[in-house]
């Protein structure tokens, strides 16, 4: 019995002899640098590093690693370091977690200091909330009102809160808004009786104000020049808004036709995807124009120019210069048949024309010298009016671009005449300048017309 307790003694003295040669003689660091570590979700995971040493030799390079980090699932993830030295295991296990650690981003619809109108709740604008992790958690944001203050707040599944504050102000600092009918401009002829086209005033805080609308200033029809009228509201937090109309009085001039008048007249057409399309912007519009039509094109959009009322005029039947001004005789044939194609199709009888190249064209001179000056003479004897343009779009040459149109001809526009305007409803630039053109002249207060036999004749030099 003696002898056993001996052996264990001395077994154990044994161990405790090597562990001691080992761990003191021949010590072993085995580290992982950072230790457990966590990640945020969908970082990339990079290994921290590692390094084994026994004995004063590096071993690192023998270590195997196994397990993987999935950072796109939140989790806890084990990577595994192990080596065998001398027939020794060694083991270690570094444990990482993937978390979500990214708080969610609340985003306001309006601003985060708003004012609100004295007397009134504040009409929530809209609020999101966005997690990197659990997406749109704009449902579960809390909202606490308080007078001045909203607080908005969300937090994610991993527990990550956001806080955002939207700040009340009862206070009205905006003023109404005016807009004058028919817009800021105005022009009348000489004697032409001014009468008040009205305006809107809209508050945000007190709404339709346009009863409350105070106008100043007066207009004498009997006296040519430009007239102020002032507009003005006050809401009831003493914003003031102030908006001028300017009305101008013009002496008519027989040179000039009517003050502030647009006459848009296409020639060329009709065409199919151009005329028509043309003709839907006049109609949405409410705007007359006139078109000076040829043989070409279908007979619908003729009568559709005619049935919703527009001017119907002549332009020529072939528009073959050689033809149309080989003799007088040639001129009032090609005429002709233009002017029963349109009686064919409308049933009435046009004699508003416009001469192939103007009336002050001199290409006529090669084929018959002298023909402009005895035709614009003669058309008049036979009952026709014509009508030339004081106002070229550039479409049939100088632009082949919508914004060239439109630029030729707002900066062409005079207030002070009638402005005869010069296009071809052939061209899809002049068809796409057209909405913007109309909108150019209605806030600037000119009036569309549409060329009838009172119409003031606009005509240019004879040259041949
Ligand atoms: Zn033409």
């Amino acid at each position: 019995m003696k002898k056993k307790v001996v052996f264990i003694i001395l077994g154990v003295f044994l161990v405790l002899i090597l562990g001691f040669l080992f761990y003191v003689v021949f010590p072993t660091k085995f580290e992982l640098k950072k230790g457990n570590i966590t990640v945020n979700y969908k970082s990339e995971y990079k290994e921290p590093g590692y390094k084994i040493e026994r004995n004063g030799k590096d071993y690192t390079n023998k270590i195997r690693v196994s397990g993987k980090v999935n950072t796109k699932k939140i989790g806890t993830y084990n990577i595994k370091y192990q080596v065998k030295i001398d027939g020794i295991n060694y083991v270690k296990v570094r444990k990482v977690t993937v978390r979500d650690k990214e708080k969610p981003v609340i985003t306001l619809k309006g601003s985060k200091k708003t004012d609100v109108c004295p007397n009134t709740e504040y009409k929530e604008e809209g609020f999101k909330a966005k997690d990197n992790y659990d997406g749109n958690l704009s449902k579960k944001v809390k909202v606490n009102k308080s007078k001045d203050k909203i607080v908005y707040i969300v937090k994610d599944s991993s527990g990550n809160e956001t806080k955002t504050t939207r700040y009340l102000k009862y206070r009205d600092k905006t003023p109404p808004v005016i807009t004058l009918n028919e817009g800021e401009n105005v022009s009348l002829t000489l004697g032409e009786e001014y009468k008040e086209k009205g305006a809107k005033s809209i508050d945000n805080c007190d709404g339709d104000l346009s009863k409350e609308i105070d106008i100043s200033g007066s207009v004498d029809s009997s006296k040519a020049g430009t007239y102020e009228l002032i507009y003005k509201t006050i809401d009831k937090a003493k914003n003031e808004s102030k908006i001028v109309r300017k009305v101008n009085i013009f002496e008519y001039s027989e040179t000039d036709g009517i003050p502030g008048t647009i006459y848009l007249t296409f020639d060329d057409g009709p065409n199919q995807g151009t005329t028509n399309v043309i003709l839907d912007i006049l109609k949405e519009e409410k705007v007359p124009a006139t078109f000076f039509v040829t043989n070409n094109g279908p007979d619908d959009l003729i009568k559709r120019e005619h049935d919703e009322g527009h001017t119907v005029a002549l332009h020529t039947s072939t528009h073959n210069y050689s033809i149309v001004y080989a003799s007088d005789d040639s001129f009032y044939q090609d005429l002709k048949g233009v002017q029963d194609r349109v009686k064919r199709i409308t049933g009435e009888t046009s004699t508003i024309i416009r001469f192939p190249g103007g009336s002050s064209n001199t290409v006529s001179r090669k084929y018959s010298p002298g023909i402009m000056s005895r035709l614009t003479k003669s058309t008049l004897e036979k009952g026709f009016k014509y009508y030339d343009w004081n106002l070229s779009s550039g479409d049939a040459g100088g632009t082949t671009e919508a914004s060239g149109v439109y630029n030729n001809v707002i900066r062409g526009l005079k207030k002070e005449r009638a402005n005869m305007i010069l296009m071809h409803d052939i061209k899809p630039y002049t068809r796409d300048a057209l909405r913007n053109i109309i909108k150019f002249g209605k806030e600037n207060g000119y009036k569309f017309e549409k060329i009838t036999m009172d119409t003031y004749m606009v005509t240019q030099n004879v040259n041949n």
